[in-house]
């Protein structure tokens, strides 16, 4: 029989998987269902250069869609998958029609995490996560405005930078003690607080919102102007289909190595799953485009008997005003950081993470060269010299010593 491949959502993750399957020889037929009305779109430039207006519409889409109509992909999209029928392997959509999967893919993503605040529906209040944000977002995007953003998060901290270059005022509330904090050690967070406020963002930490009102925020440290607010309060995974249908979910649906979930006919990849990670030993629920990436080649590899690619070591990145952020690895566990550069003047510094010497992470700004090399030393368990590599008269490629 035909093998028949039906893959909800159609983000990063599922343009990429469609991709590999052409590429792994796939002949069966896919149907891609997604409730939004777009093409799989990269959503970094959101709060990047499409926000800022530097990037047309049609450049944010993954694929083009002749790609889709040359691999003889089904797309059906504006079309929510409402339920799953494991017994009977099909999906059903919130109309009720039923499809049929012989392989079913979730890659249902995750959604902007909303704040039980007092006003927090009111209009002039927005999220940032699909296109439909950024437009209404834009629409109210105007210089002298005055903007909040409720969490120092990298999207909440992109975003203030893109508002603060078009002359908003802003003012970003951070309830942690830095911003970042989930992200980033305590040297890369003063060091973003510095920066923005050289562009002459009001950063506040250790403040916590109290209510949204008509023209302003109240919060623990007073009330501050905003014409419009963002809240960036991180994203939620989309588990519910796959927990209504009793897979086994955690942090995120739990997927093996392979991507499959608790029920071998079901595979899920991308922002909506939680997997195990040899090199860190421990599950992983990664939001990155890296993960999407890597999680939709390992499902094709899988799903046409092809070799699972490597697994990697997970990076990101974040692009405030002329500063690119790299983060490759989890210092979750480090007892030592070390700084080459200097974090209190100019743009440019690494920190590596280290535990008894071995390299578990680091972050790069504006640091290109320490971000590639340590991609392999961290895959490689490299154990380094925290004097080498604090000393900029050592080249990087020679940091292994
Ligand atoms: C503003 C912003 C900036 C970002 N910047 C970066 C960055 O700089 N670097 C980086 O690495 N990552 C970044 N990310 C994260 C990155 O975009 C995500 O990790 C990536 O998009 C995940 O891809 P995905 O395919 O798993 O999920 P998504 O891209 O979220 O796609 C999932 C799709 O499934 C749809 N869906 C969900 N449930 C259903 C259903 N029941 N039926 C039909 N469709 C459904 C969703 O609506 C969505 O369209 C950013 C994210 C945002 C929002």
């Amino acid at each position: 029989m035909l093998e028949s491949i039906v893959i909800v959502g159609a983000g990063q993750a599922a343009a990429q998987l469609i991709a590999s399957l052409v590429q792994d020889g796939f002949t069966g037929s896919v149907t891609l269902v997604g409730d939004e009305p777009h093409l799989p779109y990269q959503r970094p430039p959101l709060s990047k250069k499409f926000l800022a207006g530097e990037l047309s519409f049609d450049r944010l889409y993954v694929r083009p869609a002749a790609f889709y109509e040359k691999a003889g992909t089904r797309l059906m999209l504006g079309t929510t998958v409402a339920q799953i029928d494991r017994q009977d392997h099909a999906v059903v959509l919130a109309d009720g029609t039923r499809l049929p999967y012989s392989t079913l893919v979730l890659a249902t993503g995750s959604r902007a995490r909303t704040v039980p605040l007092p006003g927090a529906d009111r209009p002039g209040v927005y999220f940032l996560r699909t296109i439909a944000d950024v437009e209404a977002l834009k629409a109210a995007f105007a210089p002298g405005r005055s903007l909040v953003v409720v969490g120092g998060g990298y999207i909440g901290l992109e975003l203030a930078a893109v508002a603060a270059k078009h002359e908003l005022r802003v003012t970003v509330l951070e309830q942690a003690p830095r911003v970042m904090g989930r992200g980033v050690g305590p040297v890369v967070s003063r060091f973003y607080e510095r920066l923005h406020r050289e562009e002459g963002v009001d950063i506040r930490t250790g403040v916590s919102v109290r209510a949204i009102e008509p023209g302003h925020v109240v919060c623990s440290d007073g009330s501050h102007p905003a014409d419009l607010v963002l809240i960036g309060a991180g994203a939620l995974p989309n588990v519910e289909l796959a927990r209504e249908a009793g897979l086994t979910v955690g942090e995120g649906i739990t997927v093996d190595a392979q991507c499959r979930t608790s029920d071998p006919a079901i595979y899920a990849i991308g922002d909506c799953t939680v997997q195990h990670h040899a090199l860190f030993e421990r599950g992983l629920h990664l939001e990155s485009v890296h993960n999407a990436l890597e999680q939709g080649r390992i499902a094709a590899a899988a799903i046409t008997g092809k070799p699972i690619p490597a697994e990697q070591v997970p990076w990101f990145w974040s692009d405030q005003y002329d500063v690119k952020l790299q983060m490759v690895g989890l210092s979750a566990g480090h007892d030592e950081a070390v700084v080459r550069g200097n974090p209190d003047q100019g743009r440019s510094f690494a920190v590596f993470y280290l535990r008894q010497g071995m390299l578990l992470a680091v972050d790069a700004v504006n640091r290109a060269p320490e971000f590639m090399v340590s991609k392999q030393l961290i895959a490689e368990h490299a154990r380094l010299d925290p004097a080498r590599l604090r000393d900029e008269r050592v080249a990087v490629k020679d940091l292994k010593g």
